[in-house]
Protein backbone atom coordinates (compact mmCIF):
# COMPACT_ATOMS: atom_id res chain seq x y z
CA UNK A 1 0.00 0.00 0.00
CA UNK A 2 2.29 2.70 0.92
CA UNK A 3 5.35 2.49 -1.64
CA UNK A 4 7.58 5.07 0.85
CA UNK A 5 10.19 3.90 3.24
CA UNK A 6 9.51 3.58 6.90
CA UNK A 7 11.34 4.05 9.77
CA UNK A 8 11.66 0.27 10.35
CA UNK A 9 13.91 0.25 6.94
CA UNK A 10 16.56 3.10 8.23
CA UNK A 11 19.58 1.82 9.96
CA UNK A 12 19.77 4.30 13.00
CA UNK A 13 22.03 3.27 15.49
CA UNK A 14 24.08 6.30 16.39
CA UNK A 15 22.23 8.19 13.37
CA UNK A 16 20.87 11.67 14.49
CA UNK A 17 17.15 11.48 13.53
CA UNK A 18 15.35 14.38 12.47
CA UNK A 19 12.01 13.26 13.37
CA UNK A 20 8.87 15.75 12.52
CA UNK A 21 6.05 15.40 14.72
CA UNK A 22 2.86 16.98 15.23
CA UNK A 23 2.85 18.50 18.88
CA UNK A 24 0.63 20.84 17.93
CA UNK A 25 -1.62 20.76 21.33
CA UNK A 26 -4.01 22.70 23.04
CA UNK A 27 -2.81 25.07 26.22
CA UNK A 28 -4.77 26.20 28.58
CA UNK A 29 -4.23 29.96 30.13
CA UNK A 30 -1.06 28.85 32.20
CA UNK A 31 0.58 27.23 29.28
CA UNK A 32 -0.90 23.56 30.37
CA UNK A 33 -1.18 20.87 27.91
CA UNK A 34 -4.88 20.16 28.44
CA UNK A 35 -5.44 17.18 25.37
CA UNK A 36 -1.62 15.19 24.50
CA UNK A 37 -3.61 13.14 22.37
CA UNK A 38 -0.92 13.98 19.36
CA UNK A 39 1.96 13.36 22.06
CA UNK A 40 0.82 10.11 22.71
CA UNK A 41 0.05 8.93 19.05
CA UNK A 42 3.92 9.45 18.28
CA UNK A 43 5.26 7.68 21.49
CA UNK A 44 5.74 4.19 18.83
CA UNK A 45 8.22 5.90 16.71
CA UNK A 46 9.77 8.11 19.59
CA UNK A 47 10.31 5.30 21.18
CA UNK A 48 11.86 2.64 18.46
CA UNK A 49 13.86 5.32 17.32
CA UNK A 50 15.99 5.72 20.79
CA UNK A 51 15.10 2.02 21.35
CA UNK A 52 17.27 1.42 18.11
CA UNK A 53 19.87 3.76 19.51
CA UNK A 54 19.25 7.01 17.21
CA UNK A 55 19.89 10.50 19.01
CA UNK A 56 16.41 11.90 18.61
CA UNK A 57 15.73 15.16 17.03
CA UNK A 58 11.61 15.94 17.65
CA UNK A 59 10.45 19.36 15.52
CA UNK A 60 6.92 20.44 15.83
CA UNK A 61 4.93 23.59 15.16
CA UNK A 62 2.66 25.07 17.71
CA UNK A 63 0.05 27.52 17.09
CA UNK A 64 0.24 30.23 14.77
CA UNK A 65 3.07 32.42 15.86
CA UNK A 66 3.36 33.78 11.84
CA UNK A 67 7.18 33.50 11.95
CA UNK A 68 8.15 35.57 15.24
CA UNK A 69 9.83 34.24 18.26
CA UNK A 70 6.50 34.35 20.64
CA UNK A 71 6.91 32.71 24.05
CA UNK A 72 3.45 31.56 24.52
CA UNK A 73 4.24 29.13 21.80
CA UNK A 74 6.68 27.82 22.41
CA UNK A 75 7.57 23.67 23.08
CA UNK A 76 8.79 23.68 26.20
CA UNK A 77 5.50 22.43 27.90
CA UNK A 78 5.61 19.76 25.45
CA UNK A 79 8.85 18.41 26.01
CA UNK A 80 8.10 18.25 29.75
CA UNK A 81 5.20 16.00 29.49
CA UNK A 82 6.83 13.99 26.57
CA UNK A 83 9.76 13.22 29.61
CA UNK A 84 6.88 12.41 31.97
CA UNK A 85 5.17 10.26 29.36
CA UNK A 86 8.33 8.41 28.80
CA UNK A 87 9.91 8.49 32.32
CA UNK A 88 13.23 9.72 30.82
CA UNK A 89 14.55 13.19 30.35
CA UNK A 90 13.78 15.72 27.00
CA UNK A 91 16.29 18.57 26.39
CA UNK A 92 14.13 21.58 25.66
CA UNK A 93 16.33 23.27 22.52
CA UNK A 94 17.17 26.95 22.83
CA UNK A 95 15.78 27.26 19.06
CA UNK A 96 15.13 25.54 16.40
CA UNK A 97 18.56 25.84 13.91
CA UNK A 98 21.67 27.89 14.16
CA UNK A 99 25.31 26.92 16.55
CA UNK A 100 23.35 26.88 19.82
CA UNK A 101 21.15 23.94 18.57
CA UNK A 102 23.75 22.73 17.04
CA UNK A 103 26.20 22.52 20.15
CA UNK A 104 23.44 21.12 21.79
CA UNK A 105 23.02 17.77 19.52
CA UNK A 106 26.24 17.12 19.45
CA UNK A 107 26.92 16.57 23.04
CA UNK A 108 23.72 14.01 22.68
CA UNK A 109 24.23 10.27 23.55
CA UNK A 110 22.58 7.54 20.75
CA UNK A 111 19.08 7.22 22.50
CA UNK A 112 18.87 10.91 23.98
CA UNK A 113 15.92 13.09 22.77
CA UNK A 114 15.80 16.80 22.46
CA UNK A 115 12.89 18.95 21.78
CA UNK A 116 13.60 21.70 18.87
CA UNK A 117 11.61 25.29 19.44
CA UNK A 118 8.60 25.64 17.21
CA UNK A 119 9.85 25.94 13.54
CA UNK A 120 7.08 28.41 12.57
CA UNK A 121 9.10 30.70 14.85
CA UNK A 122 10.80 31.49 11.86
CA UNK A 123 8.92 32.65 8.43
CA UNK A 124 11.08 30.15 6.43
CA UNK A 125 9.09 27.50 7.72
CA UNK A 126 5.24 27.66 5.97
CA UNK A 127 7.28 29.92 3.22
CA UNK A 128 8.99 26.44 2.84
CA UNK A 129 12.21 28.87 2.13
CA UNK A 130 15.73 26.74 0.82
CA UNK A 131 17.95 28.16 2.87
CA UNK A 132 15.63 27.45 6.19
CA UNK A 133 15.43 23.91 4.94
CA UNK A 134 18.91 23.49 4.88
CA UNK A 135 19.72 24.77 8.15
CA UNK A 136 17.31 22.34 9.38
CA UNK A 137 18.70 19.71 7.45
CA UNK A 138 22.20 20.39 9.00
CA UNK A 139 21.33 19.17 12.15
CA UNK A 140 20.32 15.82 11.44
CA UNK A 141 21.63 12.43 9.22
CA UNK A 142 18.20 10.64 8.72
CA UNK A 143 14.69 11.86 8.09
CA UNK A 144 11.60 11.11 10.00
CA UNK A 145 8.37 12.22 9.31
CA UNK A 146 5.25 10.95 11.88
CA UNK A 147 3.52 14.24 11.26
CA UNK A 148 0.42 13.46 9.23
CA UNK A 149 -1.68 16.54 10.38
CA UNK A 150 0.78 18.83 8.38
CA UNK A 151 1.20 16.43 5.80
CA UNK A 152 -1.02 18.20 3.33
CA UNK A 153 0.83 21.69 3.59
CA UNK A 154 4.93 21.92 1.90
CA UNK A 155 6.48 23.33 4.66
CA UNK A 156 10.09 23.13 5.36
CA UNK A 157 10.06 20.75 8.30
CA UNK A 158 7.57 18.73 6.57
CA UNK A 159 8.40 18.87 2.82
CA UNK A 160 11.87 20.94 2.22
CA UNK A 161 13.90 19.05 4.43
CA UNK A 162 12.61 15.87 3.32
CA UNK A 163 14.22 16.77 0.12
CA UNK A 164 17.88 17.41 1.14
CA UNK A 165 18.11 14.64 4.15
CA UNK A 166 18.16 10.86 2.29
CA UNK A 167 16.88 8.39 3.50
CA UNK A 168 13.65 9.71 4.40
CA UNK A 169 11.05 7.41 6.15
CA UNK A 170 7.16 7.62 7.74
CA UNK A 171 7.03 7.31 10.93
CA UNK A 172 4.84 4.24 12.16
CA UNK A 173 1.55 7.07 13.14
CA UNK A 174 1.85 8.54 9.41
CA UNK A 175 2.32 4.88 7.93
CA UNK A 176 -0.92 3.97 9.90
CA UNK A 177 -2.81 6.97 8.50
CA UNK A 178 -1.57 5.90 4.88
CA UNK A 179 -2.54 1.66 5.87
CA UNK A 180 -6.23 2.81 6.52
CA UNK A 181 -6.68 5.73 4.62
CA UNK A 182 -5.26 4.41 1.46
CA UNK A 183 -7.18 0.92 1.67
CA UNK A 184 -10.27 3.07 2.00
CA UNK A 185 -9.52 4.83 -1.22
CA UNK A 186 -7.81 2.13 -3.08
CA UNK A 187 -9.37 -1.39 -2.07
CA UNK A 188 -12.19 -1.27 -0.13
CA UNK A 189 -14.33 -3.84 1.25
CA UNK A 190 -17.80 -3.41 0.17
CA UNK A 191 -20.28 -2.27 0.58
CA UNK A 192 -18.38 1.04 1.25
CA UNK A 193 -20.24 3.65 2.96
CA UNK A 194 -19.49 7.43 2.94
CA UNK A 195 -20.97 9.69 5.73
CA UNK A 196 -20.19 13.19 4.95
CA UNK A 197 -21.72 15.84 7.25
CA UNK A 198 -20.29 19.37 8.63
CA UNK A 199 -21.24 22.71 7.80
CA UNK A 200 -20.86 23.39 4.49
CA UNK A 201 -20.92 21.30 0.79
CA UNK A 202 -17.98 23.80 -0.40
CA UNK A 203 -15.77 22.45 2.36
CA UNK A 204 -16.84 18.75 0.61
CA UNK A 205 -17.36 19.31 -3.11
CA UNK A 206 -13.60 17.78 -3.88
CA UNK A 207 -14.07 14.74 -1.00
CA UNK A 208 -17.65 13.75 -2.61
CA UNK A 209 -16.41 13.95 -5.64
CA UNK A 210 -13.89 11.31 -5.40
CA UNK A 211 -15.74 8.87 -3.26
CA UNK A 212 -18.89 9.10 -5.89
CA UNK A 213 -16.41 6.84 -7.98
CA UNK A 214 -15.36 4.39 -5.16
CA UNK A 215 -18.30 4.38 -2.33
CA UNK A 216 -21.84 2.03 -2.48
CA UNK A 217 -23.78 4.14 -0.87
CA UNK A 218 -23.40 8.24 -0.12
CA UNK A 219 -25.08 9.17 3.39
CA UNK A 220 -25.47 13.08 3.60
CA UNK A 221 -26.06 15.01 6.64
CA UNK A 222 -25.26 17.89 9.11
CA UNK A 223 -26.07 21.92 7.43
CA UNK A 224 -24.26 20.66 4.03
CA UNK A 225 -27.85 18.44 3.04
CA UNK A 226 -29.80 21.94 3.42
CA UNK A 227 -28.16 22.78 -0.05
CA UNK A 228 -28.95 19.11 -1.76
CA UNK A 229 -32.60 19.20 -0.23
CA UNK A 230 -33.54 22.89 -1.87
CA UNK A 231 -31.68 21.70 -5.04
CA UNK A 232 -33.94 19.01 -5.06
CA UNK A 233 -36.78 21.77 -4.20
CA UNK A 234 -37.71 21.01 -0.72
CA UNK A 235 -38.70 23.63 1.54
CA UNK A 236 -35.78 23.96 4.10
CA UNK A 237 -36.55 26.87 6.14
CA UNK A 238 -33.77 29.27 7.52
CA UNK A 239 -31.51 26.31 7.38
CA UNK A 240 -27.99 27.11 6.63
CA UNK A 241 -27.57 26.45 2.51
CA UNK A 242 -25.27 27.65 -0.08
CA UNK A 243 -27.04 29.10 -3.04
CA UNK A 244 -24.00 29.32 -5.31
CA UNK A 245 -23.15 25.48 -4.61
CA UNK A 246 -26.97 24.32 -5.74
CA UNK A 247 -26.56 23.55 -9.43
CA UNK A 248 -23.26 21.51 -8.27
CA UNK A 249 -25.41 19.95 -5.66
CA UNK A 250 -27.48 18.78 -8.95
CA UNK A 251 -24.64 17.56 -10.64
CA UNK A 252 -23.09 15.39 -7.64
CA UNK A 253 -26.83 13.80 -7.28
CA UNK A 254 -26.62 13.12 -11.11
CA UNK A 255 -23.10 11.84 -10.97
CA UNK A 256 -24.31 9.66 -7.76
CA UNK A 257 -27.00 8.59 -10.18
CA UNK A 258 -25.36 7.64 -13.28
CA UNK A 259 -22.58 6.07 -11.02
CA UNK A 260 -25.38 3.53 -9.66
CA UNK A 261 -24.06 4.81 -5.81
CA UNK A 262 -27.38 5.46 -3.68
CA UNK A 263 -27.32 9.28 -2.12
CA UNK A 264 -29.50 9.60 0.75
CA UNK A 265 -30.35 12.94 2.11
CA UNK A 266 -32.02 13.36 5.24
CA UNK A 267 -36.08 12.79 5.36
CA UNK A 268 -36.33 14.80 8.36
CA UNK A 269 -35.01 17.31 11.20
CA UNK A 270 -34.54 18.41 14.43
CA UNK A 271 -35.18 21.90 13.92
CA UNK A 272 -35.40 25.06 15.90
CA UNK A 273 -36.68 28.98 15.83
CA UNK A 274 -32.78 30.11 16.08
CA UNK A 275 -29.10 28.74 16.29
CA UNK A 276 -28.74 28.50 20.09
CA UNK A 277 -28.01 25.60 22.36
CA UNK A 278 -30.98 26.07 24.22
CA UNK A 279 -33.35 27.01 21.58
CA UNK A 280 -36.38 23.94 21.88
CA UNK A 281 -36.25 21.41 19.22
CA UNK A 282 -39.06 20.58 17.05
CA UNK A 283 -39.14 17.51 14.38
CA UNK A 284 -40.32 18.20 10.94
CA UNK A 285 -39.80 15.82 7.48
CA UNK A 286 -38.86 16.91 4.36
CA UNK A 287 -43.14 17.67 3.11
CA UNK A 288 -44.00 19.81 6.62
CA UNK A 289 -40.53 22.14 6.74
CA UNK A 290 -42.03 25.03 7.77
CA UNK A 291 -40.48 28.65 6.49
CA UNK A 292 -39.34 29.44 10.00
CA UNK A 293 -37.59 26.41 11.18
CA UNK A 294 -33.93 26.04 10.96
CA UNK A 295 -32.47 21.71 10.41
CA UNK A 296 -30.20 21.57 13.20
CA UNK A 297 -29.62 17.75 13.65
CA UNK A 298 -31.04 14.67 11.61
CA UNK A 299 -34.43 13.88 12.66
CA UNK A 300 -35.15 10.12 14.23
CA UNK A 301 -35.69 8.32 10.99
CA UNK A 302 -33.39 9.33 9.15
CA UNK A 303 -30.99 8.65 12.03
CA UNK A 304 -32.31 5.15 12.44
CA UNK A 305 -32.38 5.01 8.79
CA UNK A 306 -28.07 5.51 8.47
CA UNK A 307 -27.50 3.41 11.45
CA UNK A 308 -28.90 0.19 9.75
CA UNK A 309 -26.75 1.40 6.60
CA UNK A 310 -23.74 1.02 9.43
CA UNK A 311 -24.74 -2.39 10.39
CA UNK A 312 -24.68 -3.48 6.86
CA UNK A 313 -21.70 -1.97 5.79
CA UNK A 314 -18.11 -3.67 5.14
CA UNK A 315 -16.27 -0.13 5.40
CA UNK A 316 -17.62 3.52 6.53
CA UNK A 317 -15.79 6.46 6.22
CA UNK A 318 -17.04 9.45 8.51
CA UNK A 319 -16.19 13.31 7.65
CA UNK A 320 -18.57 15.83 9.23
CA UNK A 321 -21.10 15.55 11.93
CA UNK A 322 -25.03 15.16 11.06
CA UNK A 323 -25.72 18.02 12.67
CA UNK A 324 -24.55 21.14 15.67
CA UNK A 325 -23.17 18.54 18.31
CA UNK A 326 -21.76 20.77 20.33
CA UNK A 327 -25.85 22.17 21.60
CA UNK A 328 -27.18 18.50 23.34
CA UNK A 329 -30.37 19.10 22.32
CA UNK A 330 -28.79 18.62 18.37
CA UNK A 331 -26.39 16.23 19.17
CA UNK A 332 -28.97 12.70 18.34
CA UNK A 333 -28.23 12.33 15.12
CA UNK A 334 -24.21 12.33 14.97
CA UNK A 335 -24.39 10.25 18.21
CA UNK A 336 -26.75 7.70 16.85
CA UNK A 337 -24.76 7.18 13.44
CA UNK A 338 -21.58 7.00 15.83
CA UNK A 339 -23.03 4.22 18.32
CA UNK A 340 -23.88 2.30 15.10
CA UNK A 341 -20.89 2.46 13.32
CA UNK A 342 -18.91 1.73 16.71
CA UNK A 343 -21.46 -1.38 16.85
CA UNK A 344 -21.11 -2.55 13.02
CA UNK A 345 -18.51 -5.19 12.05
CA UNK A 346 -17.29 -2.76 9.45
CA UNK A 347 -13.79 -1.21 9.07
CA UNK A 348 -14.66 2.61 10.46
CA UNK A 349 -12.51 5.22 9.54
CA UNK A 350 -13.17 8.83 11.33
CA UNK A 351 -11.67 12.13 9.88
CA UNK A 352 -12.10 15.60 10.26
CA UNK A 353 -11.79 17.70 13.21
CA UNK A 354 -14.75 17.84 14.27
CA UNK A 355 -16.35 14.07 13.70
CA UNK A 356 -13.48 13.10 15.43
CA UNK A 357 -14.13 15.33 18.51
CA UNK A 358 -17.85 14.33 18.44
CA UNK A 359 -16.78 10.49 18.22
CA UNK A 360 -14.80 10.98 21.36
CA UNK A 361 -17.51 12.90 22.86
CA UNK A 362 -19.59 9.98 22.93
CA UNK A 363 -16.81 8.09 24.57
CA UNK A 364 -16.47 5.34 21.09
CA UNK A 365 -13.44 6.03 20.07
CA UNK A 366 -11.76 2.98 20.91
CA UNK A 367 -14.54 1.29 19.35
CA UNK A 368 -13.39 2.58 15.61
CA UNK A 369 -10.86 0.82 13.26
CA UNK A 370 -8.56 4.61 12.86
CA UNK A 371 -9.53 8.02 13.85
CA UNK A 372 -7.42 10.33 11.72
CA UNK A 373 -5.11 12.54 13.70
CA UNK A 374 -5.08 14.69 10.31
CA UNK A 375 -8.43 17.11 9.84
CA UNK A 376 -7.24 18.76 7.04
CA UNK A 377 -4.94 16.05 5.80
CA UNK A 378 -7.46 13.36 5.96
CA UNK A 379 -9.80 15.04 3.89
CA UNK A 380 -7.06 16.09 1.12
CA UNK A 381 -6.42 12.20 0.99
CA UNK A 382 -9.99 11.49 0.44
CA UNK A 383 -9.76 13.75 -2.28
CA UNK A 384 -7.13 11.89 -3.82
CA UNK A 385 -4.64 14.44 -3.27
CA UNK A 386 -1.01 13.71 -3.37
CA UNK A 387 0.52 15.44 0.04
CA UNK A 388 3.58 16.90 0.12
CA UNK A 389 4.73 15.70 3.04
CA UNK A 390 4.01 12.13 1.92
CA UNK A 391 5.61 12.63 -1.54
CA UNK A 392 8.29 13.89 -0.40
CA UNK A 393 9.18 10.71 1.60
CA UNK A 394 11.91 8.25 0.51
CA UNK A 395 10.24 5.22 -2.49
CA UNK A 396 10.65 2.24 -1.55
P1 LIG B 1 -15.23 18.15 10.22
O1 LIG B 1 -14.33 19.02 11.06
O2 LIG B 1 -15.53 16.85 10.87
O3 LIG B 1 -14.75 18.03 8.82
P2 LIG B 1 -16.92 20.38 9.53
O4 LIG B 1 -15.88 21.32 10.03
O5 LIG B 1 -17.13 20.30 8.07
O6 LIG B 1 -16.65 18.91 10.11
O7 LIG B 1 -18.32 20.75 10.16
C1 LIG B 1 -18.54 20.75 11.54
C2 LIG B 1 -19.48 21.83 11.95
O8 LIG B 1 -20.68 21.75 11.23
C3 LIG B 1 -19.84 21.72 13.41
O9 LIG B 1 -19.36 22.86 14.08
C4 LIG B 1 -21.35 21.67 13.41
O10 LIG B 1 -21.95 22.44 14.42
C5 LIG B 1 -21.71 22.23 12.05
N1 LIG B 1 -23.04 21.78 11.61
C6 LIG B 1 -23.46 20.52 11.47
N2 LIG B 1 -24.75 20.49 11.12
C7 LIG B 1 -25.17 21.75 11.03
C8 LIG B 1 -26.42 22.38 10.73
N3 LIG B 1 -27.49 21.66 10.42
N4 LIG B 1 -26.48 23.73 10.75
C9 LIG B 1 -25.38 24.46 11.05
N5 LIG B 1 -24.19 23.94 11.35
C10 LIG B 1 -24.07 22.60 11.35
MG1 LIG C 1 -14.13 21.19 11.16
Amino acid sequence: MLNKISVTDLDLQGKRVFCRVDFNVPLDDNLNISDDTRIVAALPTIRYIIEQGGKLILASHLGRPKGMVKPEFSLAPAASHLAKLLDRPVTMATDCVGDAVKAQIEAMNNGDIILLENVRFYPGEEKNDPAFCQQLAELADLYVNDAFGTAHRAHASTEGIAKLLSPAAAGFLMAKELKYLGQALDTPQHPFVAVIGGAKVSDKITVINTLLEKVDTLLIGGGMAYTFLKAQGFEIGTSLVENDQLELAKQLMDKAAKNQVRLLLPEDHITAQQFAKDAPPTIYSNDDFPANAMGLDIGPKTAQDYAKEMATAATVVWNGPMGVFEFPAFAKGTFAVAEALAASDAISIIGGGDSVAAVNKAGLNEKMTHISTGGGASLEFLEGKILPGIAALTDK
